[in-house]
């Protein structure tokens, strides 16, 4: 069956009860257990319940996965994998990974002992000179924040192999429409599932698919024993997400690419990251990688400081001034005052995030209406 037939029906087979062709939401904490020490297929939601089941069968299937696990929000998700490290254990992850998965290495999983070195990935030979015989761990992003950077996964997958390391990829921007990442070799792939599987800004949610039975074995002991599991409505809407991802993710990207187009011959532009252009850098890793669209993630440098910045993103009307992404609804922000405003200005220097520039998350809107909101905030310089 092709991606949009299974989005749609593995997982999501009618109630066996009612027939009803959408599955009931189990709110269940606790099931009847057929006797005293003898167990049905559900017996504390916790360690498993139908409806996150099934949003868990929908998004393994579309990964191409054995198993996934569903979490209450994408940090808890990453952490879960995390907790697997012990003392003495080393992991390289990309130097553009989500400032949330940055606080977490270097505040939390380090007090475990787990020693964290950031490469970076977009140059493959950097996380060759990186990772050591101590490397459990290799975590990627492609495209990476804010700049849309591509890490080549297969090349990454082949060098944490060699030394004996799993990869995880964060694959949040790009969803499983656009790159598998457990086809071209990596051992886990994660998703905040606020974000694109989700798709309407009403959740939280995270979740990891895995590529092999006995690592899916004990990243689920990790979760039921942690218990940062996700609830069954956030379930029921991702799976509901699930049903229309693939139809919303080309169209945003195709909105993406017309806009990362205009945008690039706009004269108060000094530049545009969008990984569909072939300006980017890493435009030909991902032809490779990605199918059906760039992605509808772009961010583009106005002409102009800080305050030019500020102003424009104050100036949009469709546009919403919010962080997140991945929703129907169009957002707009400044990477050096919001999403990003917790590096201080060396390391946003660094990291080539300059003060005016703006960040796109391309909704579903129609691409003339976005693209004249873009231009009536220009014309407010
Ligand atoms: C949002 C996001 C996360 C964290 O997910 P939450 O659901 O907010 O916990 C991780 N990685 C990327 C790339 C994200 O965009």
């Amino acid at each position: 069956m092709q991606f949009r037939t299974r989005a749609i029906h593995v997982g999501n087979e009618k109630c066996p009860e009612t027939g009803a062709v959408v599955r009931p939401v189990h709110f269940a904490s606790t099931f009847v257990q057929p006797g005293a020490g003898e167990w049905g297929e559900f017996d504390y939601s916790r360690s498993g319940n139908p409806t996150r089941q099934a949003f868990e069968a929908t998004l393994a299937s579309l990964e191409g996965g054995c198993g996934a696990l569903a979490f209450a929000s994408g940090m808890a998700a990453t952490h879960c994998v995390m907790a697997m490290l012990c003392s003495g254990d080393h992991v390289v992850a990309g130097s553009d990974i989500y400032g949330g998965t940055y606080r977490l290495l270097h505040k939390v999983t380090d007090r475990a002992g787990v020693e964290v070195t950031l490469a970076d990935t977009t140059d493959p030979k950097n996380l060759a000179a990186a990772i050591t015989s101590a490397t459990k761990l290799v975590w990627i992003e492609s495209p990476g924040n804010p700049r849309m950077t591509i890490t080549d996964i297969a090349a990454c997958a082949e060098i944490a192999h060699e030394h004996g390391a799993l990869l995880g990829v964060d694959s949040t921007f790009a969803s499983p429409v656009l790159t598998r990442p457990l086809e071209l070799g990596a051992d886990i792939v994660m998703h905040s599932a606020t974000k694109y599987l989700g798709g309407h800004s009403d959740l939280m949610g995270g979740a990891l698919v895995v590529r092999d039975q006995q690592l899916f074995e004990e990243l689920y002991f990790v979760q039921n024993a942690t218990g940062a599991i996700m609830g069954p409505m956030e379930a029921f809407l991702c799976s509901r997400g699930l049903k229309t991802l693939e139809l919303r993710v080309r169209e945003q990207s195709q909105t993406a690419q017309h806009l990362a187009t205009w945008l690039a011959t706009h004269k108060n532009v000094e530049k545009v990251l969008y990984p569909g252009l072939e300006s980017h850098p890493g435009h030909e890793v991902a032809k490779q990688q990605m199918d059906d669209g760039f992605g509808a993630m772009l961010s583009f440098e106005l002409k102009g400081n800080y305050a030019a910045a500020k102003k424009f993103v104050e100036s949009t009307e469709l546009f919403q001034l919010a962080v997140s992404l991945g929703a129907v609804e169009s957002l707009i922000e400044q990477p050096a005052s919001m999403s990003h405003a917790s590096y201080d200005a060396a390391d946003r220097a660094k990291h080539g995030i300059s003060d005016g520039m703006i960040r796109l998350s391309v909704g579903l809107e129609a691409v003339e209406d976005l693209q004249s909101d873009l231009a009536q905030a220009f014309g407010k310089d």
